[in-house]
């Protein structure tokens, strides 16, 4: 893997930071471009190498799979796809980002890298309720994403819950109904912050109940989920009197916190953090600064529209370099690269051969054993510039 390495750094023509589905795209159709570009993948600051989809199983709705593919699969060849065409890999969290001048400069591993053009990828992170149990039952009946999950055959004809009373938790109540045999829809307090047409379509369907004025204290289960606590928010919360709620299924709703501390102060976000672009572009409110995926997308969130982003982000990212003269490109030799064959793969993590020094890791379980730090917010402080050893610092071994 060619590594950006210290002496080796010039004037970079493009940094990706982040490689979820957007960073990825974006590398690839900028490494289309000769443009050589330098991702930064991410190591724990705001989720892993590779991004939300390393932490699924199956993915059954990004197109070319029709029998699907599980999520760390795709990330590791639209990985090995960048990588191909010529895409360099820092394998670091950007700790600094320096939008003020031109070029901008981005600190990873070390380093700073110079670059005339950056896209933001960095994605968001959806909020946990931080249950006792909730590390246990993630992906074991614990989801973030109904659209993503509601599918799954564990939770067909099933009581399911979902956790939240806002616009989001009322589409995943409504969506869930359509798989689970009855869904329970846990509202910290007496009414729904969902839009009224929304709220209307809950309290209207018979397959959802409403449980008003109720938190979900702890879950509880064998190898899967199989019930939720509920307690009074304003009663004790240790010693209230709870209610035990028979669920396969625990829908988080509660928001996602976007990716953007970095740089939030220096260009244009919502009131949430999210990079506010263009419409129906890629651009930020600093020229020649480009934003992909979930960081800037409240509302989509979906492996496809973030790859989607990617290749705007990059074709946008191209065009700017060009125009202004600015792009130094390095044809492809030879012009075709060699076939990727065989994917390399990250080997299954499990408890047997977890290694919390390895960058990649498949599957949930590195979720389970690191959590909550992945998924912690605020997140957990950057690894300190002299450490040699990343494990030593972070999370890892808290
Ligand atoms: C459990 C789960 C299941 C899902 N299932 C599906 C599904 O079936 N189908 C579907 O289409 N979508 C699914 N999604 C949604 C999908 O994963 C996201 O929409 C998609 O991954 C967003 O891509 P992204 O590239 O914008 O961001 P992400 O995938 O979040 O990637 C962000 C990247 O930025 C990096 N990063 C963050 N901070 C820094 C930093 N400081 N320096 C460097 N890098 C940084 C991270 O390490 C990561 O690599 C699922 C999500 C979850 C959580």
């Amino acid at each position: 893997m060619d590594r950006v390495g210290a002496d080796s750094l010039g004037l970079e023509n493009l940094v990706i930071v982040g490689s979820g589905p957007a960073g990825y795209t974006a590398a690839i159709y900028a490494a289309r471009a000769n443009l050589r570009p330098v991702v930064i993948t991410g190591f724990q600051d705001g989720g892993i190498p590779g991004g939300q989809l390393m932490t699924t199983t199956h993915v059954e709705n990004f197109p070319g799979f029709p029998d699907g593919i599980l999520g760390p699969e795709l990330m590791d060849r639209l990985k090995a796809q960048a990588v191909r065409w010529g895409t360099r890999l820092v394998e670091a969290d950007a700790e600094r980002i320096d939008l003020s001048q031109r070029p901008f400069r981005i600190e990873a591993d070390g380093q700073t890298i110079q670059a005339q053009a950056v896209i933001l990828a960095t994605g968001a992170s959806a909020n946990r309720l931080g249950l006792p149990s909730e590390a246990r039952f993630w992906n074991a009946g614990i989801s973030a994403c109904a659209i993503c999950d509601g599918a799954t055959p564990q939770f067909r004809q099933e009581e399911l819950a979902v956790v939240g009373g806002g616009d989001s938790a009322c589409e995943e109540a409504v969506y869930l109904t359509k798989y689970g045999s009855r869904v329970h829809l846990i509202v910290r307090s007496d009414r729904l912050r969902a839009s009224k047409a929304m709220a209307d379509r809950v309290l209207a369907n018979p397959a959802i109940q409403v449980h008003w004025n109720r938190q979900v204290r702890d879950c509880s289960g064998g190898d899967w989920l199989e019930a939720i606590e509920l307690v009074d928010p304003n009663g004790d919360p240790d010693g209230g009197a709870s209610e035990q709620l028979p669920v396969r299924g625990l829908f988080y709703a509660i928001g996602h916190t976007p990716n953007t501390r970095l740089v939030r102060d220096q260009l244009r976000v919502d009131a949430k953090g999210y990079v506010i672009t263009e419409p129906g572009r890629p651009d930020t409110s600093i020229e020649g600064v480009y934003a992909a995926g979930d960081v800037a997308d409240a509302e989509w969130r979906q492996g496809i529209t973030a790859a989607g982003s990617g290749c705007q982000a990059a074709l946008a990212a191209e065009r700017w370099l060009t125009h202004h003269g600015l792009a130094v490109t390095v044809s492809q030799d030879p012009v075709d690269p060699a076939t990727v064959g065989e994917v390399q793969r990250t080997a299954v993590s499990d408890e047997t051969n977890f290694d919390p020094q390895a960058l990649w890791q498949k599957g949930s379980f590195a979720t389970t054993a690191t959590s909550p730090c992945w998924w912690c917010t605020p997140p957990p402080p950057a690894a300190p510039a002299t450490c040699s050893s990343r494990s030593s610092s972070g999370c890892w071994r808290s």
